[in-house]
């Protein structure tokens, strides 16, 4: 018999299984609380379960889906977890301490799909959806190992692939996420980056109030083809019309990623036509100057000037756009925004 990954459960999933298996169904509650509230590492500590019942967890469930192969901590405090799952598969999450936050990339595919031009990840093609387990155990696992060090106080859906192209899981895993008996984080903490999908952005939507991401990229449909493939599919009209449309809570804002290539998508011009797309959104803009480390032989991308990257700013701000420039974290270590490719430090060195 195949083992149950005990956390692609939500608490009303694990109440049926516990009832199929012959246990009272508030035994579920029990289970759920020590699994994310009390970090259990193994069924042993929940002594306020009966043996018996502790018996049929250890033989038919699985509580880990992941294990930590290798964590590197960069000088800034960045921390990159790779993670092997139980068929062979390497992924990655990132732990960026930038006090009083604490926030963790997670990934949510092994590789990804979609190819754009500028992301190492897309280099690695499409392997498989990760598992509502193979989610949230990064998020539980990286807890366990900082400890008290440090909290996890955001989730970022930023990390290996895209999220809504594996909807149902990741659905699954935020509903964990934000059970005040499971993770217990607030809608407002959980963040997902899309590179645009829009009936699943839609559907999102209507059924999860958490913080939506776009990564835009460029300002205009050729350009933005060019560098995310996707938009053939799925046009920057249409995705901005979708946009508009979300169902924001009040005072929230669509954050737009924004990765300022040198002599690509950062002129003065495309600036100005960024905040003409972007009239009617209510939309805040990250800048994220390109990051060339280990990157630059595989891609003929260049970061701006810092001269550059002030000019694109000051045209987003003179509109009254709000406009951040944010300095990818974790360069050193390959855990800056793109350069995910879960690899360990060992593989990087004998290339
Ligand atoms: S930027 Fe996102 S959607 Fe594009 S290839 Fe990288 S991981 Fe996939």
């Amino acid at each position: 018999m195949e083992p149950v990954f005990i956390k692609n459960y939500t608490l009303p999933d694990l109440e049926a299984w516990v009832e199929s298996i012959g246990e009272a169904r508030f035994r579920a509650r029990q289970l759920f609380r020590q699994i994310y509230n009390r970090h259990i590492r193994s069924w042993d500590e929940c002594s306020d379960l009966s043996k018996m019942f502790r018996a049929q967890l250890e033989f038919g469930t699985l509580l880990n889906a992941s294990t930590i192969v290798e964590k590197q901590e960069a000088s800034d405090g960045t921390t990159k977890y790779l993670w092997g799952l139980h068929d062979g598969q390497l992924i990655e999450s990132v732990l960026i301490p930038d006090p009083p936050r604490c926030t963790l990339c997670i990934s949510s595919q092994v590789g990804c799909p979609f190819q754009c031009k500028f992301c190492l990840t897309g280099t690695l093609g499409f392997k498989r959806n990760l598992s509502t387990a193979e989610i949230v155990d990064q998020v539980c696992q990286v807890g366990q190992d900082q400890g008290a060090r440090r909290r996890i106080t955001n989730i970022v859906f930023m990390g290996m692939g895209e999220p809504l192209a594996n909807y149902a899981s990741v659905l699954q895993a935020i509903r964990i996420m934000v059970d005040p008996n499971g993770l217990a984080f607030s809608h407002r903490r959980i963040t997902l980056s899309t590179a645009g999908l829009i009936p699943q952005l839609r559907r999102l939507g209507s059924e999860s109030p958490v913080n939506l991401a776009i990564s835009l990229h460029a300002p205009d449909d050729a350009l933005r083809s060019e560098l995310m493939p996707i938009n053939r599919k799925y046009p920057l009209p249409e995705l901005l019309s979708a946009c508009r449309e979300y169902p924001l809570p009040p005072r929230k804002r669509i954050t737009f990623e924004y990765i300022l290539l040198d002599g690509v998508n950062d002129s003065p011009k495309q600036a100005r036509e960024l905040v003409r797309v972007l009239h009617g959104v209510r939309a805040k803009v990250n800048l994220i100057p390109f990051n060339p480390v280990d990157s630059d032989f595989r891609f003929n991308y260049r970061r701006p000037s810092d001269a550059r990257i002030l000019a694109f700013q000051e045209v987003l701000q003179q509109a009254q756009l709000t406009a951040i420039i944010r300095q990818s974290r974790g360069a050193e270590i390959s855990a800056a925004c793109g350069q995910l490719v879960a690899k360990s430090s060992n593989s990087v060195a004998s290339d």
